[in-house]
């Protein structure tokens, strides 16, 4: 990939990515992403780092401003949460431990009763529980629809993972195994097929040069308009 990362102290990780249409620098901030120096091709990594130096305070204070703005979801009893094949309702119940019950399409989570519900803990427990499932959907799902892809586009893929992953959709490994994120469930499907595709064209393309996009782009019609789509979503709960 056209790009390198970078550690600065009140920052932490930052990346600086080549962007060959692109003639001036620009620093890019998503919430829950890292930030992105983009630089015109013919920089040096080197002098990305050193512009996000110099607008280290800059980065740091409109983060944080980023940060303050996502809504921190609470799951409680009234809102339940959606999965593609699952409804997840939460309940209180006697014993002290956060247990998952299952239903045909119904999955109920039960906490203590003598719990907070938006104390920190048991909300990082929802939260996980919830992983859980969307995990066992990925598995039941994603896999073979990413044979599926693989099948019909011509592709060659070697092993396929679902991961919990932090930042991103999707990986493609240089011996072509495929880590797809399990937070795919929670986008429609035409965008979470355009993740599997986005991957196994790395299948053929290691980087994101032209011969990846025009690739791509045959096969989705829309790569633009699909990754916009993209970033109305999370690759966090
Ligand atoms: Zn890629």
């Amino acid at each position: 990939m056209n790009s390198k990362t970078y550690t600065i102290a009140n920052i932490g990780s930052i990346e600086v990515c080549k962007h060959h249409s692109t003639k001036k620098l620009t620093i890019k901030l998503k919430p829950g992403s890292i930030p992105k120096v983009v630089i015109p091709k013919l920089m040096t990594y080197e002098m990305g780092y050193r512009f996000a130096l110099e607008k280290e305070n800059w980065i740091v204070k409109h983060n944080k401003k980023l940060e303050e703005r996502i809504p921190k979801t609470i799951f409680n009893e009234e809102n339940g949460f959606e999965t593609r094949f699952h409804k997840i309702s939460i309940q209180t119940h006697l014993k002290n431990s956060i247990e998952l019950k299952r239903y045909n399409d119904s999955i109920t989570i039960y906490y203590p009763a003598t719990s907070n519900i938006a104390s920190t803990a048991v909300q990082e427990k929802i939260k996980n529980s919830i992983t859980e499932v969307l995990r066992f959907e990925a598995k039941k799902h994603l896999i073979p629809r990413t044979f599926e892809l693989a099948q019909k586009y011509n592709f060659t893929v070697n092993k396929i993972f679902v991961k919990n992953l932090k930042s991103r959709w999707g990986s493609c490994s240089a011996q072509n195994n495929i880590n797809l994120n399990v937070h795919l469930m929670r986008l429609p499907e035409d965008l979470s097929d355009f993740i599997i595709l986005h991957e196994l064209c790395h299948t053929v393309h290691k980087n994101h040069g032209s011969h990846f996009h025009s690739l791509l782009n045959k096969l989705v019609g829309n790569e633009k308009e699909l990754n916009k789509e993209l970033k109305k979503y999370n690759t966090q709960l």
